[in-house]
């Protein structure tokens, strides 16, 4: 996932560096470059936090914890019929356990 991230920014930065050489496209690269390897960290730390995380469903890849009344747009969630609630597939959506305050170690 982390990988995916960031060879998709790369292909990005080197789209707009085919567009010519100009200062201000070389500092977008830059720029680029360096969000892809927050996201591309973020995403192994998510990765291990999920991985480690007592709230994690191993089985249905869900949390258990974050429960919603109504689902978002955009990301994949499984309606839990005994909460009823909805919850997030944090399997597909590490980005959510990456900034999640709630994670506790699983015994
Ligand atoms: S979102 Fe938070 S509580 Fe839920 S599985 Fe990820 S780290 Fe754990």
């Amino acid at each position: 996932m982390a990988v995916a991230y960031y060879s998709g920014l790369k292909r990005v930065v080197e789209r707009l560096k085919s567009l010519g050489q100009d200062s201000r496209k070389d500092k977008i690269a830059e720029d680029l470059y360096a969000l892809a390897r927050i996201l591309a960290n973020m995403m192994i730390i998510a990765t291990e936090k999920r991985r480690n995380c007592m709230y994690y469903n191993t089985e249905k890849g869900y949390c258990q914890f974050i429960g919603l009344e109504t689902p978002i747009h955009g990301i994949e969630m499984v309606f839990d019929e005994n909460a009823r609630r909805w919850r997030i597939v944090v399997l597909k959506h590490p980005e959510i356990c990456a900034v999640c305050p709630y994670w506790e170690l699983r015994k």
